[in-house]
């Protein structure tokens, strides 16, 4: 026969400082195992070895494990855009990569379903995410920020063309995956105004969104309107991002004008939010980036835009009340 302390001592061999709630009566052990910190596979030997040992004790014919994990408070931080094309996927990507440079742990879900661009820009492209259950376990890559995304469950080259109920499963899906010790989800929008956007924001409350804008008026507009789904969603703008911003030339380096200067500057300050820095059109940012080498991965170079925003971001996330 055995009893409690018997128990105990075979638990702290296996899981010393992990068990809590250890009860013993008619055969039966059970007890809450706190798995905080381990990854899934040594969450699977340490509920093996644990029941391996209880059951090998004379008088014990069950062990009931309860495994539990601390739950990360996981913060969202959406880049949105009116519309593509302004660079909003090249944010995310350097922003991620610059911010996780500082020691911050940040991941990244490639929520624009349409057009999936993340699995490329962070050089994980044809990687497929394995799954724990019903949560996908998102694709590690060099730059050391996890990735999910579209890109990884379609077939390269196939054509994503859902209506938005489907949309919006998909996003669940990447949203609510295996995420582990990531405490920061950059979210790369779809870009528009659209259901699936308003309904991701509903559901999921990020902490605050970054909204992306090349200096043509037009672009602008689209901002405007980018800006106001947010605050239908009651989501707070951390500040606006001018990308495309003068032609860095590529003999000089000389920064020029073509579409005019100032433009997001003035309209962040128009609507009363913060105007984070801007990215000139710089040829090497388009070459480095679709090179899989994205610029942030230096804080010299065209990776100092990327990384003095990222500076910014960082200080309005600390700035935050921790989530109640
Ligand atoms: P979006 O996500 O808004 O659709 P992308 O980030 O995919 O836009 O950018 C569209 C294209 O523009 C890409 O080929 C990208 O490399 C390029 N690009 C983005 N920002 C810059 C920049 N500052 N200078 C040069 N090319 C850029």
């Amino acid at each position: 026969m055995t009893d409690i302390s018997k128990i105990e001592a075979v638990l702290d061999e296996v899981a010393s400082g992990r068990f809590s709630g250890l009860r013993y009566a008619d055969g039966r052990v059970s007890l809450v195992l706190n798995v905080s910190g381990l990854d899934v596979r040594d969450r699977g030997q340490i509920e093996i070895a644990v029941k391996g040992k209880l059951l090998a004790l004379d008088g014990v014919d069950k062990a009931d494990v309860v495994m539990t994990a601390e739950k990360i408070e996981r913060r969202l931080i959406a880049v949105g855009s009116g519309k593509g094309g302004v660079g909003k996927s090249t944010l995310s990507t350097n922003l991620a990569i610059a911010m996780s440079a500082m020691g911050r742990k940040v991941g990244m879900v490639d929520a624009d379903i349409y057009g999936p661009s993340q699995p490329r820009l962070l050089n994980c492209e044809g990687q497929r995410p394995e799954a724990e259950g019903k949560q996908l376990i998102p694709v590690p890559n060099e730059f050391g920020v996890p990735v999910l995304s579209m890109g990884h469950l379609a077939k390269p080259g196939q054509a994503i063309a859902w209506r938005g109920p489907m949309a919006g499963k998909a996003l669940e899906q990447l949203i609510d995956a295996h995420w582990g010790e990531t405490e920061e989800l950059i979210v790369d929008m779809p870009p528009g105004t659209g259901d699936v956007q308003l309904s991701m924001m509903q559901n999921h409350k990020p902490v605050g969104a970054i909204i992306v804008s090349t200096p043509q008026d037009l672009a602008l507009m689209d901002a405007v309107r980018a800006v106001d789904l947010f605050e239908q969603a009651k989501i707070p703008i951390i500040g606006m991002v001018e990308n495309m911003a003068g032609y860095a030339c590529p003999h000089c380096g000389e920064v020029s004008d073509p579409f005019g200067a100032g433009g997001a500057e003035a309209a962040a300050k128009t609507m009363g939010m913060a105007f984070l820095g801007r990215i000139p059109l710089d040829m090497e940012i388009r070459k480095s980036s679709d090179g899989g080498t994205p610029p942030a991965i230096s804080d010299n170079g065209q990776g100092k835009a990327f990384h003095d925003i990222a500076k910014s971001v960082a200080t309005w996330l600390d700035n935050q009340k921790p989530a109640a």
